[in-house]
């Protein structure tokens, strides 16, 4: 059995010890003569293993006493409905950075419950760039501000946390996640889809600082919706597979040497494939140098039928899941944390081959 150099933007590469321990694992999980998803979620095993997450993910990101880890359902996209419901009124105002297709549709369910204040924008050149530092003013008395860290999409990525000068601090970090380290003192909430950097579709990790959940005095929100209600205890099934496989990724980074380590790793593979784009004009990245992320690189070839052939010719030498997403088109190459310095290494050497094949 071969596997295939997998760039997938997600959900996404694995790692290949985790996998072969979900495996070793999967009939007989530590001799209960079951799996870890045939068994009650409140059941020791199960239990154990949903404090092993929490407490790992604790020691990752230092966040002590002052946080609630949360393991919710509907992805990602939901927190785009759920942060307002619970944190926006009618008459309020949430500010949003708005860079690119994911901060959009947060923008979007945002309007559905108080005032949006679009206080950046890069639509205009498609996406192509993340502000700078200080760039754009926050609403005095605005709720929270909104901002997407790494933009899957467009491949742009921030280099630091926006300075709200004291505005409560909301992050979509599904593609970056526990990529590198955070300073988790500037966040109210950070949460991530776990299918790009973390583990398999069907669990959302919401981080929420204690002091702003007890801001959510909202009334009339449906039970489930309620951040509360998840708060030390399961209110209902979680999604229990999900969990157990993101608690062997987060023994991974552990192992690994956490997340400086990961910061590292992922800046030198991210410069190689960044290296081989400038060299000459070949190939073009889409954003702009200082914007440029270290998890999703995407670039063009000179016309779409030469990508065509790039992308066809990709597959016969093993590297998958390379097309760009259709709003920018070209080649996307997803390097997140299980994505291995050989894989990197096998994209740009076939970069280098199909640039002489052509000149
Ligand atoms: C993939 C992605 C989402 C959507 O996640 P779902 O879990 O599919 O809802 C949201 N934000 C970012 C930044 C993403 O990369």
């Amino acid at each position: 059995m071969k596997r295939v150099h997998n760039f997938s933007a997600g959900p996404a590469a694995l790692p290949l010890e985790v996998l072969e321990q979900a495996q070793s694992e999967l009939l007989n999980y530590k001799n209960a003569g079951a799996s870890i998803m045939e068994m009650s979620h409140r059941g020791k095993e199960y239990v154990e293993v949903d404090a092993q997450a929490r407490e790992r993910l604790s020691n990752i990101l230092g966040l002590g006493d002052k946080f609630e880890v949360l393991f919710l359902q509907g992805g990602a996209s939901t927190q785009f409905m759920q942060i307002p419901y619970n944190f926006l009124s009618e008459g309020e105002t949430a500010d949003y950075l708005n860079t690119g297709a994911w901060s959009n549709k947060a923008i979007k369910e945002a309007k559905l419950f108080g005032n949006v204040n679009e206080v950046f924008s890069s639509k205009e050149s498609n996406f192509n760039r993340v502000p700078k530092l200080g760039e754009g003013s926050f609403t005095k008395d605005a709720k929270y501000v909104h901002y997407t860290s790494n933009n899957t999409i467009f491949g742009t990525q921030f280099a630091q946390e926006p300075e709200t000068n004291g505005v409560p601090l909301i992050c979509d970090a599904s593609s970056d996640f526990l990529s590198r380290p955070i300073d988790i003192d500037k966040y109210d909430i950070i949460y991530a889809g776990a299918q790009k950097n973390v583990g398999p579709a069907g669990v959302t990790i919401v981080i929420i600082r204690k002091e702003f959940l007890e801001k959510a005095n909202k009334e009339n929100i449906p039970t489930i919706l309620n951040y509360k209600t998840h708060v030390g205890t399961m209110f209902n099934t979680p999604p229990a597979y999900a969990v157990y496989m993101v608690n062997l990724v987060l023994e991974w980074i552990e192992k690994k040497g956490g997340l400086s380590y990961f910061e590292k790793f992922n800046t030198e593979k991210a410069a190689l494939v960044y290296n081989e784009i400038d060299k000459d004009d070949f190939y073009t990245g889409t954003a702009e140098v200082a914007s440029r992320s270290n998890m999703n690189i995407v670039f063009r070839l000179a016309t779409e039928e030469l990508e065509a052939e790039f992308l066809a010719k990709a597959a016969t030498f093993n590297l998958s899941g390379l097309k760009g997403h259709r709003s920018v088109g070209g080649i996307r190459a997803s390097i997140y944390n299980a994505c291995p310095q050989e894989s990197v290494e096998a994209l740009v050497k076939f970069m280098q081959e199909f640039k002489a094949e052509k000149a």
